[in-house]
């Protein structure tokens, strides 16, 4: 079979029309030929490989003929009309199939395609012999026509966007696919253009309505035309989403992404409200033939999401920032479901003691998980993550009556320990969050002073007046309050002082350099000084050698925390960790006396 041939039932797969059910639209002009011809048979005729298959017909009941000895099959051979006055009396068809099954009269007009291939034919067939006038001839061909408009129509649904007229994700995906086929193994680029991030098309959408985006999405398409040329197909794959293929020398094709996302900084719909527009574009490699099509455009978009973060806003995918981002979109999935299951999560409990005592007065309570498929993750891993959805609230909620059931139980059992309980600044801005804290405390009939919130103090700045009125009215209550991780958020001297909190936990990364650098030691010891002075009690955080010990003694931490002491445990070996500890530091205590 000729490469031609080939080429013609790929074409003829790809419109999807072979096998298909019947659709008035094309039966339609079935019944009319019928009728113009006053003939009792029309047939869409389509020429598979071995068989030639109608897509509308009247006046027969079979659906396909073998292809052998067809007249249609014969049209689309020859790209031209073709009549058969008297089959029976033809030396091509006297022993046809049709001619077998009655038929003596045939006219078919091939149906053809805009890049030239011929599908199969608009035919009109009758039981006596018949001659055909000219005008006859022209109606067949315009018929003929009719059928290919309908084709062209109903491809272009579902494959062009409607706003840009560009053709779409589906028709991209089908481009490639015939690239793959015509130049197997080539390498090329895609180049993905996106305007505004997916959360910001939200709320572009909710601020400025959906006939903002559609107007946004036609000035820009007009504009990468415009840069691009007209040569260049661009496809429009999704909500703000642009993307087209170059090939070539990598870093020219670099240098053109970087101008085309330079030109879309310049973009303004229709003199609306100027609207911060973040274009980016990011490019991937695509090997015809072995990069999946729909792969492309997810790495793509993989690379305009990082290049959001480099200042030329144009950039190549990484593969290992795509396991990164996998690997985070994960935990983030498999975490709903880690609240819900009875074995996942625990906490662990860290204890924190009182420098002039040596007695245990605190335990924090850290979050553990251990997923079934990862193993364990780290919090410093997953917390960020999370607390940056909306499963910040049941993560906190989780950790709350958690933590203070177990703390429940130590009191009862006349354990004098106050446990901590980190929450994320966003927990802050629910407004129920003193009543739900309040609610677990008393369930467990455990006093507030037996607990304190740990916020960073990062988080803290961060927060608006919502959460500030939240954070007076727990203090207001009684409930204790630490500034985590302190000295890490920047926060100037000033800001700190209207801060309501208790306590300061100086961060690890300052502790853990004081028995080294003297720049440490000035600094915690100015840190200690400042805190005392505005009332908070200091905590040392991350202590890991005695000398580190000492020498926050010496500055007048109040107390510490840290491998030093114990590491995180379970709250079976906290317990046996504790009591062990009591009978040690009693011990230390009457020495000293
Ligand atoms: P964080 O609140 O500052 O907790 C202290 C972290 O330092 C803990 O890490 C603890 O295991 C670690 N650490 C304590 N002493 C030492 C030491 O001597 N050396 C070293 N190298 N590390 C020490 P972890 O448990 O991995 O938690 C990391 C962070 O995750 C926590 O920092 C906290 O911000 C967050 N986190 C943990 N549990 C929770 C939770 O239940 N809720 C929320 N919102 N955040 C949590
Ligand atoms: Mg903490
Ligand atoms: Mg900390």
């Amino acid at each position: 079979m000729s490469n031609n041939e080939e080429a013609r039932l790929s074409v003829l797969r790809q419109l999807n029309l072979l096998d298909t059910p019947p659709s008035e639209s094309f039966d339609r002009i079935t019944r009319l030929a019928s009728l113009l011809f006053d003939l009792p048979i029309a047939a869409v005729s389509l020429t598979d490989r071995d068989r030639q298959w109608f897509k509308s017909r009247v006046g027969v009941d079979h659906r396909e003929i073998p292809r052998f000895k067809a007249c249609c099959g014969d049209v689309t051979d020859s790209s031209a009309v073709l009549v058969i006055n008297d089959l029976l009396a033809s030396s091509d068809y006297h022993d046809s199939h049709l001619a077998a099954s009655g038929i003596r009269f045939y006219a078919g007009a091939p149906l053809i395609t805009h890049d030239g291939h011929t599908l199969g034919a608009m035919c009109v067939l009758g039981t006596e012999p018949r001659q055909v006038t000219d005008q006859e001839r022209n109606i067949l061909r315009d018929l003929a026509a009719m059928v290919m408009a309908q084709i062209d129509l109903q491809h272009a649904v579902g494959r062009v966007e409607p706003t840009t007229g560009l053709p779409n994700y589906l028709s991209f995906v089908e481009d490639l696919n015939d690239l793959a086929r015509d130049f197997p193994n080539d390498q090329c680029h895609v180049l993905g253009t996106e305007l505004v991030d997916l959360a910001q098309i939200n709320a572009l959408q909710r601020v400025m309505g959906p006939a903002y985006l559609d107007s946004l999405s036609q000035t820009v398409a007009r504009k990468i035309r415009e840069k691009l040329g007209d040569q260049a197909k661009i496809y429009h794959v999704g909500p703000c989403q642009f993307a087209h293929l170059e090939s070539g020398n990598k870093s020219e094709i670099f240098e053109r992404a970087v101008s085309l996302r330079q030109s879309l900084l310049e973009v303004t719909v229709n003199g609306s409200a100027p609207f911060m527009l973040r274009p980016v574009v990011g490019l991937a490699p695509v090997q015809l033939g072995r990069t999946q099509p729909d792969a492309v455009l997810r790495l793509a978009h993989t690379a305009c999401r990082d290049a959001r973060d480099n200042e030329k806003g144009a950039g190549f995918y990484s593969e290992s920032s795509d396991n990164r981002y996998q690997r985070r979109f994960s935990l983030i999935s498999d975490f709903q479901q880690a609240l819900q299951s009875d074995d996942q999560l625990h906490l662990a409990y860290q204890p924190r003691v009182d420098m002039a005592s040596a007695r245990c007065v605190s335990a924090e309570a850290l979050i553990r998980w251990q997923h079934p498929e990862v193993g364990n993750v780290s919090p410093a891993e997953f917390i960020p993550l999370v607390e940056n959805t909306s499963m910040a609230r049941a993560l906190t909620d989780w950790v709350m009556r958690n933590a203070i059931r177990q703390a429940a139980s130590w009191h009862r059992r006349g354990l004098e320990l106050r446990i901590s309980i980190n929450i994320a600044a966003a927990n802050l801005e629910e407004q129920d969050f003193s009543e739900r804290l309040l609610g677990y405390l008393r369930r467990e009939a455990l006093p507030l002073r037996a607990i304190e919130l740990e916020l960073t103090e990062s988080g803290l700045i961060s927060n608006g007046r919502a959460a500030r009125q939240q954070l007076e009215k727990l203090m207001a209550l009684g409930v204790r309050i630490a500034i985590d991780d302190f000295g890490t958020g920047y926060s100037s001297l000033a800001y700190l002082q209207t801060i309501p909190a208790h306590v300061v936990k100086i961060d690890r990364s300052f502790i853990s350099g004081l028995d080294h650098h003297e720049r440490c030691q000035t600094l915690v010891r100015s840190m200690i000084a400042m805190a005392h002075e505005l009332g908070y009690s200091v905590v040392g955080e991350g202590v890991e050698t005695g000398e580190g010990k000492e020498i926050l003694h010496s500055l007048g931490c109040d107390e510490i925390q840290g491998y030093l002491i114990a590491r995180p445990m379970t709250s079976a070996d906290f317990d046996s960790w504790f009591m062990a500890h009591i009978n040690t530091a009693a011990a230390s205590q009457s020495r000293r006396s």
